[in-house]
């Protein structure tokens, strides 16, 4: 671009003197973050430290309008920048200066500033918007639930797009600050703590607050009528949990499930080392679905979760996410094993302290349940690919992989390891050739070949390789595990 400014002429002259001999390196920020599985999602040329979300939303029509600040540090010089969003916008505003902005691609929102921005420059972009979030429709699919009462975004790995403007993806972590006005006698549950609640002139104001980094897909919103019950754990996290008043004959069995959180939470603190966030909890919304979803400090859990009864094992899973996936996040979507493998295998151990079958004999009872030619084995828990990033063998031989390598390590080593990876990479974010990393580091033992076998092979291991990392074999396939009924509803969870 810069030869077009040095043709002569007195035009040329004038256009030579009116932009800064730099502006020519001022470039458009990418539209995608880089991510191998979802090219589009996030974006180039920023970083978003914080989120202030201020919304009202009425379940009668479904119509959420809402301002967002986002406060951003730049990382290139941007001639402009996209945001990820689904719904319609009226103004932005970037640095108090009414911008340009489009709506192009599937969902992205492309944003022209009246004067381009240097890089390293902090930058406040202030979006004005309003829609009706259940009519956002992305490859004719919607994130976002209406029940009879309200409606709810949790899900994985998009959901911020239907109801506040982000740069999607878990890389670029911030704080937020969520303030809902919804009408009275209704409430809106969000991540962290409960800041204040006030009303006027018919509608109520709920202010949440999270004070650590967190991951678009992580933040949720819940509106419609729960009852709330609040405490704190042993070690002083306040917790609060949100029961929809419409789940009929499940609303017992979520309750008896959820209410278990401070308990979960200060036996996987046992484990894993202080629970990270500012807050913890769980909501169980009217959503007529099966899956659960660890949105931070405050886990969604759908309805149909609670089919059979209680399901203490989801919460278990949910809440380990908070260590595993929330405070050390992934780096791209094709290290899901480093959020399910360890979240998966965080409820074998409360299946061996609970005495339903220890975490060798459900490895055992995995490894045995699928012949070598089953499709199973042909999912790489390392990088399984998009199609198959939350299918069954993820969680399955993803914890297998855990157990075998417990085996080689030990467990003075191997529960070293599983305190100190989420201690030493919190609020970050981390691939799994990290962790292959960090095992070897801690253990001084090479282990990228046990690695390849459990994570990275399409195929079922051998049996001497079995042998030498689950022990013996016997003749019979092992005996199924008193907690796997449970263990296995929470995978079909995953996969509503
Ligand atoms: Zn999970």
């Amino acid at each position: 671009m810069r030869h077009r400014l040095l043709v002569p002429g007195a035009a040329a002259l004038s256009l030579l003197l009116a932009i800064p001999a730099s502006a020519a390196s001022f470039t458009p920020g990418a539209p995608g973050a880089g991510d191998s599985y979802y090219p589009e999602s996030g974006n180039g040329g920023y970083d978003v430290s914080h989120y202030d979300l201020r919304l009202k939303y009425q379940p009668k029509t479904d119509l959420l309008e809402g301002t967002a600040t986002l406060l951003a540090k730049t990382t290139q010089d941007l001639s402009r920048f996209n945001l990820d969003f689904g719904l319609k916008v009226s103004e932005v505003r970037v640095d108090g200066a009414k911008a340009k902005f489009a709506a192009t691609g599937a969902h992205e929102l492309e944003i022209t500033p009246a004067a381009p921005l240097e890089r390293g420059k902090q930058i406040s972009v202030v979006v004005r918007y309003a829609g009706k979030p259940s009519e956002v429709k992305i490859g004719g699919y919607t994130a976002w639930a209406r029940t009879p009462d309200g409606g709810v975004a949790a899900q994985e790995p998009d959901s911020a797009v239907w109801w506040y403007p982000s740069n999607d993806h878990p890389t670029d972590k911030a704080t937020y600050d969520i303030s809902v006005s919804v009408p009275d006698g209704t409430q809106a549950i969000s991540n962290g703590v409960l800041a204040s609640q006030t009303s006027k002139l018919g509608w109520t104001r709920f202010n949440w607050r999270s004070d650590k980094p967190q991951a678009t897909y992580l933040t949720t919103l819940a509106i419609g009528k729960f009852d709330v019950t609040t405490g704190t754990t042993e070690n002083g996290t306040p917790v609060l949990n949100a029961v929809s008043k419409d789940l009929g004959a499940n609303e017992g069995a979520a309750r008896a499930s959820i209410e278990r959180t401070a308990e979960v939470t200060g036996w996987l603190e046992s484990v894993y080392g202080r629970y990270p966030f500012n807050a913890v909890g769980g909501y169980v919304p009217n959503v007529p679905a099966g899956y659960a979803l660890e949105t931070q400090t405050r886990p969604f859990y759908g309805k149909k979760a609670f089919d059979r009864g209680a399901n203490v094992s989801v919460v278990v899973h949910e809440l380990a996410h908070q260590w595993y996936g929330d405070s050390v996040s992934l780096k791209d979507w094709k290290d899901i094993w480093i959020n399910e493998g360890f979240a998966a295998y965080a409820q074998w151990l409360w299946s061996e302290k609970e005495g339903e079958g220890t975490a060798q004999e459900l490895a055992d009872y995995v490894f045995d349940q699928h012949p070598a030619d089953d499709p199973f084995w042909t999912v790489k828990p390392g990088d399984p690919g998009p199609d198959n990033q939350f299918d069954g063998a993820v969680y399955d031989r993803g914890a297998v992989a855990l157990q075998a390598l417990r085996n080689k390590l030990g467990d003075k080593v191997f529960f070293g390891l599983l305190k100190s990876w989420p201690q030493e990479h919190a609020y970050g974010n981390a691939s799994v050739a990290d962790f292959v990393k960090f095992a070897e580091k801690k253990s001084g033992k090479p282990l990228a070949d046990f690695f390849d076998t459990w994570l990275f092979q399409p195929s079922k291991p051998s049996a001497g390789a079995a042998r030498q990392a689950l022990g013996a074999r016997g003749t019979a396939p092992a005996p199924r595990p008193a907690s796997w009924p449970k263990i296995a509803a929470t995978h079909t969870i995953h996969q509503g």
